[in-house]
């Protein structure tokens, strides 16, 4: 017998949405194994379960050829070159049941303090008017997503806009609600907020550093990357005043998570410069996510841009490795929720809990798939008033799962991918995936040499991982 060692020590996660499949013939064998090589020699990546062994040369020259052969099943090759691989797999194209709520962001503000080209959000107004969240809808919303989540189970409330610090009233008054309310259902309550940070003040510090908060900042570069993206009013620096909010947070009070979110656009500097910025900065992680579907097309990475982004996605990937290797820290985001997924054998049917476990609340209090998808009817999951629309939400789990769509079910990367941001899928189609398949199968052998080098890396944190950043740079 052929002896595979498989490297990590947890075994895959269940998978997040799907289910158990009937013993079905597999899918097509290319999308279900691939074989690469690491500083340490050959390996073998399964799909299913997103498992990673060791491979002897000789076997792995052989199940590359196999893998050219697209209709070759997964059972055929274990069994002629006696690999200890198959096993039922963990997904196929059921789609999943709608789960409980986890987590609901409310547009507090549907209107932004400054001016960026690369919004998806058109200034957080989504093509309609400005306009704020009343206070009754924000506190119904908080009601909704507890009488919605599954017994005592920690919920998110997320606030969003637009700038959601332009709310700020709003955002003070619903975290002490929602805590209390949370506290009398039996349910643990976090907070998540996005902002651009130009004008938070002391009082929203004290707010961040009292509660468990995870604050999002955008930033686009150095002085002057951030301000060609991201114009202020009357020509003001946008990053001045981001550092004032900086100093605002080291004085008066830090959140529990603070990362900073870059959104890559063709005119964004040079991505390794881009992160030692941030990371100098004090981030707890900064993490990159490529602008796919801009209003103005000219902030768009496309196809064609696409291998630019991955060679230094690569470059920012390899010093990390190099870091963390030799037992430094190194808070790129990307790089470590890839490596946290691989090791815990994250494979999933879909990119992300939009329209599952995660809502989006508009101002309005109409409910959608999430934040991005605010008020676009394609996405419309129900209302705070009447709840989430079961059949909306099974229509688009139905619709979304990775085994059902064109062309991933014949991916290799479609358990680590999930299918793509449905946000951007919606709007501009599949332009990443060459760039998705060639950031993960970097990953794949960084995962592997890390493993090696710093074995401790991948021992459990004192408490779950709190990043922010997507494991493939896109949203
Ligand atoms: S979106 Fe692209 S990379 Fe992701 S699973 Fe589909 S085909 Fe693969
Ligand atoms: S990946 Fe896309 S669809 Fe999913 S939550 Fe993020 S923006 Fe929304």
């Amino acid at each position: 017998m052929t002896v595979l060692l498989q490297i990590g020590r947890r075994p895959p996660e269940p998978a997040e949405g799907g289910r158990a499949a009937p013993a079905a013939g597999p899918p097509a064998a290319c999308a279900e194994a691939k074989v690469f090589r690491s500083a340490q020699g050959a390996h073998l990546f399964v799909a299913d379960g997103s498992r990673v062994y060791d491979l002897p040369e000789p076997v792995a020259a052989r199940v590359e050829r196999w893998t050219a052969t697209p209709d070759a099943s997964l059972p055929d090759l274990a069994r002629e070159l006696d690999l200890p691989l198959w096993s039922r797999p963990r997904i196929d194209g059921t789609p999943a049941e709608p789960p409980p709520l986890a987590s609901l962001s409310l547009n507090v503000m549907q209107a932004c303090n400054l001016s960026c080209g690369h919004c998806y959000a058109d200034e957080g107004r989504f093509g309609g008017s400005a306009r704020s969240m009343p206070r009754h809808t924000a506190h119904a919303a908080v009601d909704r997503l507890l009488a919605e989540a599954a017994p005592g189970a920690d919920v998110v409330v997320g606030f969003m806009g637009g700038e959601p610090l332009l709310a700020r009233d709003l955002v003070h008054d619903v975290v002490g609600y929602a805590t209390r309310a949370g506290a009398a259902a039996g349910h643990p309550v976090r907070f998540s907020l996005t902002t651009n940070l130009t004008t938070v003040r002391p009082q929203d510090a004290r707010l961040f550093a009292a509660h468990p908060f995870t604050v999002t900042v955008s930033l686009d570069g150095d002085r002057a990357g951030h301000d060609a993206l991201r114009r202020a009013p009357g020509g003001a620096s946008a990053y001045d005043r981001l550092r004032a909010g900086l100093e605002v947070l080291a004085r008066h009070g830090r959140p529990r998570h603070l990362s900073a979110r870059v959104s890559v656009t063709p005119h964004t500097g040079r991505l390794p410069d881009v992160l030692e910025h941030g990371i100098g900065l004090g981030f707890d992680e900064v993490g990159f996510a490529a602008v796919v579907s801009a209003p103005d097309p000219a902030y768009e990475i496309t196809t064609r841009t696409f291998d630019g982004f991955l060679e230094q996605m690569v470059e920012c990937g390899e010093r990390a490795l190099a870091e963390l290797s030799a037992g430094r820290s190194y808070p790129f985001g990307n790089f470590l929720t890839a490596m946290q997924q691989l090791h815990r054998g994250t494979h999933r049917p879909y990119p992300c809990g939009a329209g599952a476990g995660y809502l989006s609340a508009s101002a309005e209090g109409g409910l959608y798939a999430c934040h991005r998808l605010v008020d676009d009817p394609a996405f419309a999951m129900g209302s705070v008033a009447d709840g989430p629309d079961p059949q909306a939400r099974r229509r688009h789990l139905a619709a979304g799962h990775v085994d059902r769509a064109e062309p991933c079910r014949s991916c290799w990367a479609r358990y680590l991918c999930g299918g793509g941001c449905y946000h951007e899928v919606s709007r501009r189609g599949r332009p990443g995936c060459d760039y998705i398949r060639g950031w993960l199968a970097f990953c794949l052998r960084a995962y592997v040499e890390l493993s090696q080098a710093a074995p401790e890396f991948f021992l459990p944190p004192p408490e779950p991982a709190a990043t922010t950043a997507g494991a493939t740079g896109l949203a």
